[in-house]
This record gives structure tokens, sequence and C-alpha cells, in this order.
């Protein structure tokens, strides 16, 4: 990947791109500090030195004295190992150090450059950290032998017609397979539940345990936001508080504050963190303030669990804005953590500038500390994070499948792990290898992204096929055909919209996000193994997709 590049130019403008970056929001710098910082250019990294060639004398000096610290500081986050500059006076007109010999890569720095410190002594190159454990090591599986008898399903044409309306669709050729019984024990079926932080949060600290700096696939898109939310998860990025990781949906910012968490956790199992959404905040407060008898109590006890913490994750803040008795005791909440130095990190679907219902206030506490984006991940970046996701697995999915599903999807991680589960319970379900063909098929049909869907044509036309009303499925009752209905329509819904768990939880009668968090995983699982469930889940897509583009 470009990003894992070998070449000593390439790293050094990506390590000094992020150190600058850091440097920049460094609060204990001041205007001028930072000023000596315009005319360095990076030129390339040695082992754990990188060059920085500057115009004159005067700034290397400003670099080696008052800037030192945080230099260094900026670099070891930036680049993940303690690594050192070493500084090359290159005046103004001279070519660009791009331009001369920094693109051959040379053993050593050379004995010219002044070095602030050095100590090459078996550190490993930043090279060598592009190599990450996010890629596990699994055994081989057994191929799964073809089965010729149940050849790749043919599909409809519906989506070929010049007008750009789809033909009517042909329900009777989506692959319907007889179900067979998977032979579970030589032939492992590749099966993904879909999205990873539906697993259990751990009681105490709400953490997803999976959601791991490990698990977490660098690329350009996230490197900086990842690698400063290590930094503020080491301790180190102390001056990034509150740090406000923010993007569209599915593009990783829950994973990096759950990762942020676990990996506190691991250097230090003392600390108190706790990850919460802001509806999850929202709701324990108003529950506090409910009884009127013990609302005294309850409310300390609710301050208490919040203001006692030593890393705060509060996960899609924008939820927040409006609710004014919320974010007052939010903002109290946030003021006693961060006058006590205690970690704070957000999650937030904008910049914290454009936060809406939000006082003025409590924006400029957030811009105080470091914003950093999450963007869509590159080409390279999706294949990564797919045969992440295949061998976490233990699935063996051919790279030209991987490929696919990549170039089809580009603008979400989410969407990434919804093609896969499909592709994989398509062919877990027909007994099918998982081959190129069988996943164009499975795609063309499920992943035509352009067509917009409202949760409500969802759940009516899912009531309307389970025989049902809508209002059963936004009501109260609990029989099983209703909550199979209820739980096949909210899993819809997070496949085909771009609503958040919360939004979807909102249209189906005020449920939480976390009922729709686990209809989601239910029904990706099932899907796997039952075929009736799959069966609904694909006619119920051809049919919110006929009806949505018939409807244009
Ligand atoms: P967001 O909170 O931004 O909406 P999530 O953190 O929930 O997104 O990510 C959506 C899914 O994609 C999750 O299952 C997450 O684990 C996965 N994911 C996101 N970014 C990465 C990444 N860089 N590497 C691996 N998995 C990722
Ligand atoms: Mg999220």
């Amino acid at each position: 990947m470009a990003d894992m590049s070998h070449d000593p130019t390439a790293q050094a403008t990506r390590i000094w791109g992020d150190a600058l970056a850091l440097l920049k929001h460094n609060s204990s710098l001041t205007a001028r500090d930072k000023g000596w910082l315009e005319g360095v250019v990076p030129e390339a990294v040695f082992g754990t030195t990188i060059v920085l060639c500057v115009n004159n004398m005067a700034t290397q000096q400003a670099m080696q004295n008052e800037l030192n610290d945080a230099l260094l500081q900026a670099l070891n986050i930036a680049s993940g190992i303690a690594m050192f500059p070493a500084f090359k006076i290159v005046p103004r007109t001279e070519t660009t150090p791009q331009e001369t010999e920094a693109a051959t890569p040379a053993p050593k720095p050379r004995p010219t450059y002044t070095q602030s410190q050095f100590d090459i002594r078996n550190a490993p190159t930043v090279a060598d950290l592009g190599q990450e454990s996010y890629r596990p090591v699994m055994p081989p599986m057994p191929q799964r032998p073809p089965v010729p008898s149940n050849p790749a399903p043919q599909r409809s044409q519906r989506r070929s017609d010049s007008t750009g309306r789809s033909a009517q669709p042909n329900v009777a050729a989506t692959p319907k397979p007889k179900p067979q019984p998977l032979q579970q024990t030589t032939m492992p079926t590749p099966q993904f539940t879909g999205n990873r932080q539906q697993v259990a949060r751990d009681p105490e600290t709400h953490l997803n345990k999976n959601a791991t700096f490990d698990t977490f696939v660098p690329g350009d898109s996230n490197r900086f936001a990842r690698t400063v939310a290590l930094a503020v998860a080491e301790g180190s990025g102390r001056d990034f508080n509150p740090l406000c990781i923010y993007g569209g949906s599915g593009l990783g910012k829950t994973h990096l504050l759950n990762a942020i968490g676990n990996y506190a956790l691991v250097k230090d199992p003392t600390l108190k963190v706790r990850y919460v959404t802001s509806e999850e905040f929202t709701n324990e407060f108003i529950e506090a303030l409910q009884n009127p008898n013990q609302s005294q109590g309850q409310i300390a006890e609710f301050n208490r669990r919040y203001r006692e913490v030593d890393v705060l994750l509060i996960d899609d803040i924008q939820f927040l804005g409006g609710k004014d008795a919320t974010l007052e005791q939010f903002f109290h909440t946030f003021n006693t953590l961060y006058q006590a130095n205690k970690r704070i990190v957000i999650a937030s679907d904008v910049p914290p500038k454009n936060l809406k219902g939000f006082e003025a206030r409590l924006i400029s506490r957030f811009e105080s500390g470091l914003p950093v984006d999450v963007k869509p991940p590159d080409l390279e970046t999706r294949i990564a994070i797919l045969r992440m996701m295949s061998s976490m697995n233990h699935s063996n999915i051919p790279n030209d499948v991987l490929d696919l599903i990549a170039e089809r999807f580009t603008e979400n991680i989410r969407e990434l792990e919804g093609a896969l589960t499909r592709v994989t319970a398509v062919a877990s379900l027909s007994s099918q290898p998982v081959t190129r063909t069988l996943a164009e098929q499975t795609l063309q049909d499920f992943f035509t992204t352009d067509i917009e869907i409202k949760p409500t044509d969802i759940i009516s036309q899912v009531a309307k096929y389970f025989h049902l009303t809508f209002d059963d499925l936004v009501g109260k009752g609990r029989t099983k055909n209703v909550s199979l209905a209820r739980q096949v329509a909210m899993y819809l819904s997070r496949e085909m919209t771009s609503m958040s768990l919360v939004a979807i939880g909102e249209v189906f009668g005020g449920r939480d996000h976390t009922t729709v968090m686990h209809a989601y995983a239910r029904i990706s699982g099932e899907m796997q193994q039952k075929q009736e469930i799959y069966n609904y889940v694909m006619e119920l897509t051809l049919r919110l997709k006929q009806h949505s583009s018939g409807g244009k």
C-alpha cells in the first residue's frame, strides 16, 4: 500500500505532515514558535531519524531549543516510535530537497546533518511499523468442492434497461438453493455476523473488546486519526484534549473510541474508562431525574459515574444537540474532567464547529482540543480491511472476490462488511464456493446504491410481507411473528439507509439503539444459517428496490 511505502521521502512527508498538524494544535507553543515550522521541509527517513530541511540556522536553533520537546513528542506520535530529527540547512533559493538526491535511500544519515538525538541501534524502521499485526495468520481452510448440480444462480436483468428504471424484478430468479445441511465439521463455512461492533459490551466500561487498534486497518483516510487516537490511549497525547474524531457514517469512529479505551486499559488496568453514546448519556440522565424521591441520590450517582472516570469516550455527540438540560449536565461533566486533566474523546458526524444545537462555549471547548477526521478509505485500504475481516472470520475468500467488493463499495466500511456478509451467506446456504461470479450476481441485485429508500417504506413493505400492519412493527407487541418482522425491518433499515442506529430506533416507536443493534446482529447471523430468513431478506430487498425505483 502507498502508505506502507519503503520510500524514505514518502515516509518523511507522511510523518512530518502528521507531526506538523500536532504541533500546530499544541497549546503549549506560542504563535512565534509555530512560525518556525513554516519553513521546514521533510527530506527522508532513515531508521529512527527524520531529516528535516530548514532555511537557516535560526530555524534550526529554534527547533532544537524552544520547540525541541514538542517536536520529539509529535514525531514520536506521528511515527509510532521514538524518532529524532536531523537538520539540514537548505537556503530557500536552492532546489527543493525532493528534487535532489532524497529519493535515493541511503543506509545512514549523512554526517553533515546536525542530530538532536540519535540512536539507530536495533530500532524498528518506519517501514517495519507498516507491517502491523492486523492480519492474523489463520490455518488454511479445506476447499469446498464445487457443486455442479447446484449451479450459480441466474439473475434477472432488471437494472439494465436504458431508462434507468428497473425492469420487472424476477423474484423467481433469486437464488433459492435447496436447503442443505451445512457440513460444518469438515468444511467451515465463512460466516460474518456483520458489524463487529455488535458484540456484547463490557458491563463496566461498555467497551467492545473486539474493536482494538489491532483490528483497525490503517490507510491514508484514517491514519492521522488512528495515530492521534493511539497517542491519547497511551497517555502521551495530553495536549489533544478533547480529541474529537469526526466523519461520515461507517468510517471507524466508534471503532477508534473503543480501541482507545481498550488500549488505555491494557497500559493501565487500574484506569476507569467509560464508553457511552450520547443517547445513553441522555437516557441515564433522564432516568436519574425521573424518580422524584431519589432524584438527588440518583443525580449524585450519575455525576459520580461520569466525573470519576479517567478516560471518557462519548460517541455520536451530535445527538445531544438541542437537548439543553442534558447538554448543561454534560458541560459540567466535561469541565470537571477537563480540569482534572482526564482524557476526553468525542466522536461526531460533523466537525465540532458545525455541531447544531450546541452552545458556543461547548463548541469552543471542543475546538480547543484536536479535531481529526476519518474519510472514506481508498481502494487499497478497502481491500486490506476486507482481507482482515475475511481472515478474522477464518474464511478463505478468494482475492478477486474481495477486490470486487472493494471496487464496488467506496464510501463506507460498514457497507463492505454488509456486502461480504451477503456474498458468504449466498455461498453458505447454497453450498457453493465463494467465487467472483457468485459475488457479482449477489451484489448486482442487492447493492446498487443509487436508490434512496426511506425507513417508513421498509416498515410498510415488511409489514405487508408478513401480513401485519405498520403499527404492529412500531408498536409494543412481542409475538414471535411481530418480533421477527420487526427485526427484519430493522436489519433492512440499517442496510438500506444511511440512518444511525439511534435514528432507526426512533422510527421504530422510540426504541433504544441497542435493540436495533441486536436485531441487526441476529438477522445477519441467522441469514447464514436459516434459509427462510435469508429468503425474507433477499425478497424484501428486491421488492423495496423495485418499489422505490418504480416510484421515482
Ligand atoms: P462509525 O462509528 O464511523 O459509523 P464504525 O466504527 O461503527 O463507524 O465502523 C463500521 C464498521 O467498520 C465496524 O464494524 C468497524 O469495526 C469497521 N471498521 C471501520 N474502520 C475500520 C478499519 N480501519 N479497519 C477495520 N475495520 C474497520
Ligand atoms: Mg459510530
